[in-house]
């Protein structure tokens, strides 16, 4: 008999039920507006900005409405403006380059390798083109971070992380958004915590915090961070940042709050389907994995595999017979941009030079959710089904 899987791949878990405790207790005191507290009242949202900047090591945390504003207002705090060159990754969501477009940035394609990260040496070459890396550690993959330091320290460039997949993760023991100057989080509804939308932004560099909260629309009242810089810090910033709206409430942060709590159980429930998956789809001929180093902390909340200088028409069978048995599989070779899937050619307002190395890997790319209402058991369901349809797609070829 045919397997058929028939679970959403689209599904995440409820809110926990202390998250909507939390959730009704905000609705029903009425103060959902960041800065609308009771006398002696601590926010939600200043409270998660302080948990979550001591859950990642940092001196600062900004908490606002989305990973895309949290990225550009990273890249406007350390001074990206109209026409400013910013290197970024080839492979990536379209929020990246567009919250570069946001501030009038340049965004220039940096390629990525057959890991799904980064081309270092590619870096390394266009070093000299920009003074600020938006790095995406695009779908929970992390390049050699020791080495890209050295690289954008060498040549005195910026480095703001994008880690909308890789809250959690880290390299050689740093966790992922702390190895740069700023680090970028996402809390929407696919991400590894969930406020339907929202973003957070952490560093230590108390001029960049500061010019953070401004931008992200404080009225002058900073004070009421808790996990923010010295009145003395923003006095050197706040008649030169413009106030561009884009604050994370009160609700969003009470439903956030329980869920760092639970972030470290969730991450091992995603490695553990990860790795089911991983294991599965071993020695499957025509199918490349992506290897894991052994510095790298990942979270399995996504999973991809490629298939390497297959035919397109192939890869586009492969995805429409597993869609038949109900794997939803995105391919971002698609000529044309598909849901979240799209590439940097697609791109059209930040013009681009081919990358030849880098369109054979996307080309390649296959990709899907993990929510973490898949069970173990779901995961080897997914393979076998993967498993079965590149197989027979192979073997015709
Ligand atoms: C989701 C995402 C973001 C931020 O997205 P928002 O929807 O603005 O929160 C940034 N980068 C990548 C790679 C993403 O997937």
């Amino acid at each position: 008999m045919t397997e058929h899987f028939t679970g959403s791949f689209t599904q995440q878990e409820p809110i926990p039920e202390d998250g909507i405790a939390a959730a009704l207790d905000v609705l029903r005191n009425g103060r959902l507006h960041r800065y609308n507290v009771a006398a002696g009242e601590l926010s939600q949202a200043a409270l998660l900005e302080q948990e979550f900047a001591a859950w990642t090591g940092a001196r600062y945390c900004l908490a606002v409405s989305s990973g895309g504003y949290a990225i550009a207002t990273a890249l406007r705090a350390v001074g990206v403006g109209p026409g400013d060159p910013v290197l970024t990754n080839a492979f990536t969501l379209a929020p990246v380059p567009g919250a570069i477009a946001a501030v009038g940035g340049r965004p220039v394609f940096v390629g990525v390798t057959e890991d799904l990260t980064i081309d270092l040496d590619d870096l390394a070459a266009r070093a000299g083109q920009a003074k600020v890396l938006l790095l995406s550690h695009m779908r929970g993959h992390t390049c050699d971070m020791d080495r890209l330091m050295a690289i954008c320290d060498g040549a005195g460039i910026t480095v703001i992380e994008d880690c909308a997949h890789t809250m959690g993760g880290g390299w050689n023991g740093v966790a992922s958004g702390r190895h740069g100057a700023v680090g970028c989080y996402s809390t929407q509804t696919y991400k590894h915590m969930n406020s339907g939308e929202g973003g957070l932004l952490v560093t230590d560099d108390a001029d960049i915090a500061a010019r953070a909260v401004l931008l992200s629309g404080s009225y002058m009242l900073y004070e009421r961070h808790l996990a923010a810089p010295g009145p003395e810090v923003f006095e050197r910033h706040k008649y030169d940042m413009p106030n561009i709206s884009g604050r994370m409430d009160n609700l969003r942060a009470a439903i956030l709050r329980p869920q760092l709590k639970d972030l470290e159980t969730q991450i091992a429930r995603w490695n553990d389907r990860y790795r089911v998956l991983d294991e599965e789809l071993r020695d499957t001929a025509g199918l490349r994995l992506v290897a894991r180093p052994e510095k790298e902390a990942y979270v399995g909340s996504s999973f991809q595999f490629l298939l390497l200088d297959w035919a397109d028409d192939a890869i586009r069978e492969v995805v429409a017979r597993c869609g038949r048995r109900g794997v939803e599989l995105k391919w971002f070779g698609a000529p044309e941009p598909a849901a979240f899937t799209s590439t940097y050619g697609h791109w059209r307002y930040a013009p681009s030079e081919p990358l030849p190395d880098s369109d054979r890997v996307l080309r390649a790319i296959l990709d899907m959710r993990v929510p973490l209402t898949f069970s173990e058991e779901d995961c080897a369901l997914i393979a076998r089904i993967i498993r079965a349809e590149v197989g027979a797609v192979y073997q015709a070829a």
